[in-house]
């Protein structure tokens, strides 16, 4: 059953030289359950669309302009209040803007638990020990004093996603989530998610730029350029068989996967479009390789390809979707 239904969502953003199309009529759903992985360059419109769900576009630019968002088959955005922070709840690149610098921990942990599920001071303590445990965080009945400047990066990453955690939602985004980290922390924060998958039924919208995080982590992906899906696939059928020339772009582009070993890392010409005047057609088309003429002339449809559905004309026969 799907959790999360985004239909032809349009986001625009109004700045002083324009108007930005930031997402241009997106459509995807998420399962019970599932961890959906988006990927994308920035400026793609990932981290946009997480926030139109959550309704955190920043003030007064960011304005949806179109489609419909859906979760549990209700219209979202008019509920939005109620389920931010227990049932939808979201974790940031950077841990350090979310959390309040003058509050321990504990504290601010316990709070979520008054406000969203009406414990007790003591029940709520107990909880937060036990939720930052199963974040790994060493003895956490004494972490719990501490001030978030007393953690190191991953440690407040870890914070953060027991934060996220403590409601037990049915959607957790997770905006880059592990950028900002080193290499070996990292691959901690992942092992973490990789441990909520298993132990919990929430669904998790996991964001990244970078397509081998979400080859560790997720069941299906999507793939976001210049504010639209040009794919979308189940993860190891994407790494078998991309379809979009901008997929095939991406995964030569990682090391583990270029074969290039003493050469130079390929990486997909040319740049990402302007979106305050975005191309014609195609919007890959300046970039791609396997241009035809009707690509700067008309936007490809989604078609459907096996398990995959790929915004591209070389697909042109297959079923549009
Ligand atoms: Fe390339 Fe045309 Fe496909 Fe766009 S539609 S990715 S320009 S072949």
């Amino acid at each position: 059953m799907a959790l999360l239904e985004v239909k032809n969502l349009t986001v625009d953003f109004h700045i002083p030289e324009g108007i930005l199309r930031a997402l241009d009529g997106i459509n995807f759903t998420l399962r019970e359950g599932e961890v959906l992985g988006i990927v994308g360059e920035s400026g793609s419109g990932k981290s946009t669309t997480a926030l139109a769900i959550m309704n955190l576009l920043p003030t007064p630019s960011g304005k949806i302009k179109k489609g419909e968002i859906f979760f549990k088959d209700e219209p979202l955005l008019a509920n939005i209040d109620k389920l931010r922070g227990k049932e939808i709840t979201m974790v940031f690149q950077n841990p350090l803007n979310s959390l309040n610098p003058s509050l321990k921990i504990g504290q601010q942990l316990i709070e979520v638990l008054q406000e969203h599920m009406g414990m007790n001071e003591k029940e709520a303590l107990l909880e937060s020990i036990e939720t930052l445990k199963m974040m790994g965080i060493p003895a956490p009945e004494t972490m719990i004093d501490r001030y978030p400047f007393e953690f190191s990066g991953g440690m407040r990453q870890r914070v953060m996603i027991a934060m996220a955690m403590l409601c037990k939602p049915q959607l957790l985004i997770a905006d880059e989530p592990t950028t900002a980290l080193d290499v070996t922390i990292q691959a901690q924060i992942l092992r973490i998610f990789k441990n909520l998958r298993k132990s919990t039924r929430t669904s998790i919208i996991f964001i990244s730029h970078d397509l081998s995080v979400i080859a560790q982590i997720a069941d299906r992906v999507l793939i976001m350029y210049a504010g639209k899906i040009l794919e979308t696939s189940e993860v190891k059928n994407l790494f078998k068989n991309p379809l979009h020339p901008y997929t095939q772009g991406l995964l030569k582009s990682i090391p583990a996967f270029s074969k290039t070993e003493g050469k130079k890392l390929y990486s997909i010409p040319g740049n990402v479009p302007n979106l305050l005047d975005p191309p014609s057609g195609c919007v890959f088309h300046p970039r791609c390789p396997y241009i035809k003429e009707i690509c700067k002339k008309a936007a490809p449809p989604l078609f459907k390809v096996g398990n995959s559905n790929v915004s591209c004309w070389l697909y042109k026969g297959a079923d549009e979707l």
